[in-house]
């Protein structure tokens, strides 16, 4: 089974009343950390958007932890969804 069909079993519970994800705006544009977790990120879940933010799409998130390991100290707030709610891995 290829790397694609794999992620496509995967499924998803999205909490629809908050976030897992917060970037400090402000934060992430001074210390490059909004173009780092953009790069890393394998789910797309980053975006920069017209206005200069970091739009985070968080409802696809892998919960992988590569954007924690690039994002300077207190540029972005992570914690895994609420019980029962994120990615919910079918395949390895
Ligand atoms: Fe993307 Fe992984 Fe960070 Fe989720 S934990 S936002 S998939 S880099």
């Amino acid at each position: 089974m290829s790397i694609p069909e794999r992620l496509a079993a995967n499924r998803y519970e999205t909490d629809e009343e908050q976030s897992h994800i917060h970037v400090d705006q402000d934060l992430a544009r001074s210390t490059g950390t909004g173009e780092r977790i953009i790069a890393v990120c394998p789910a797309k879940v980053y975006a920069r958007e017209a206005d200069g933010r970091i739009s985070v799409e968080y409802a696809a998130c892998f919960e992988c932890g590569a954007c924690l390991a690039v994002a300077a100290p207190g540029a972005l707030e992570w914690h895994y969804p609420r019980g029962g709610m994120g990615i919910q891995l079918r395949e390895g």
